[in-house]
Protein backbone atom coordinates (compact mmCIF):
# COMPACT_ATOMS: atom_id res chain seq x y z
CA UNK A 1 0.00 0.00 0.00
CA UNK A 2 0.64 3.61 -0.70
CA UNK A 3 0.90 5.76 1.89
CA UNK A 4 2.71 8.98 0.74
CA UNK A 5 -0.40 10.19 -1.00
CA UNK A 6 -3.09 9.70 1.33
CA UNK A 7 -3.42 11.11 4.97
CA UNK A 8 -3.67 8.70 7.85
CA UNK A 9 -7.28 9.28 7.88
CA UNK A 10 -8.42 9.16 4.53
CA UNK A 11 -6.74 5.98 4.76
CA UNK A 12 -8.54 4.87 7.70
CA UNK A 13 -11.87 6.12 5.54
CA UNK A 14 -10.68 4.06 2.40
CA UNK A 15 -9.90 0.66 4.31
CA UNK A 16 -13.30 0.92 5.82
CA UNK A 17 -14.71 1.72 2.32
CA UNK A 18 -12.92 -1.32 1.05
CA UNK A 19 -14.23 -3.30 4.39
CA UNK A 20 -17.80 -2.86 3.02
CA UNK A 21 -17.56 -3.90 -0.78
CA UNK A 22 -15.80 -6.94 0.69
CA UNK A 23 -18.53 -8.15 2.98
CA UNK A 24 -21.80 -5.88 1.33
CA UNK A 25 -20.81 -5.63 -2.12
CA UNK A 26 -21.48 -2.24 -1.94
CA UNK A 27 -20.60 1.11 0.30
CA UNK A 28 -22.45 4.34 1.77
CA UNK A 29 -19.36 6.24 2.09
CA UNK A 30 -18.20 9.16 0.41
CA UNK A 31 -14.87 10.27 -0.47
CA UNK A 32 -13.56 12.74 1.83
CA UNK A 33 -11.62 14.80 -0.63
CA UNK A 34 -14.47 15.32 -3.61
CA UNK A 35 -17.65 13.63 -1.80
CA UNK A 36 -17.82 10.85 -4.95
CA UNK A 37 -18.79 7.60 -4.64
CA UNK A 38 -15.92 4.67 -4.59
CA UNK A 39 -15.59 1.89 -6.62
CA UNK A 40 -13.81 -1.69 -6.15
CA UNK A 41 -12.08 -4.20 -8.16
CA UNK A 42 -10.73 -7.64 -7.43
CA UNK A 43 -7.70 -8.63 -9.43
CA UNK A 44 -6.91 -12.38 -8.52
CA UNK A 45 -5.82 -12.06 -4.43
CA UNK A 46 -5.42 -8.72 -4.44
CA UNK A 47 -8.24 -6.01 -4.38
CA UNK A 48 -8.17 -2.23 -4.93
CA UNK A 49 -10.54 0.17 -4.18
CA UNK A 50 -10.98 3.88 -4.88
CA UNK A 51 -12.35 7.02 -5.87
CA UNK A 52 -14.29 7.25 -9.05
CA UNK A 53 -12.20 10.55 -9.83
CA UNK A 54 -9.16 9.90 -11.33
CA UNK A 55 -5.87 11.01 -9.03
CA UNK A 56 -8.05 11.30 -5.87
CA UNK A 57 -8.22 8.48 -2.95
CA UNK A 58 -7.02 5.11 -4.20
CA UNK A 59 -5.51 2.14 -2.07
CA UNK A 60 -4.30 -1.67 -3.34
CA UNK A 61 -4.47 -4.43 -1.04
CA UNK A 62 -2.79 -7.96 -1.13
CA UNK A 63 -3.23 -11.26 0.05
CA UNK A 64 -6.82 -11.18 2.07
ZN1 LIG B 1 -12.54 11.59 -4.38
Amino acid sequence: MDFSVITREEFMLISKVSEDFGRFGKTERKCSRCGGDFEYYEMGSSSQTKCKTADCLEITSRGI
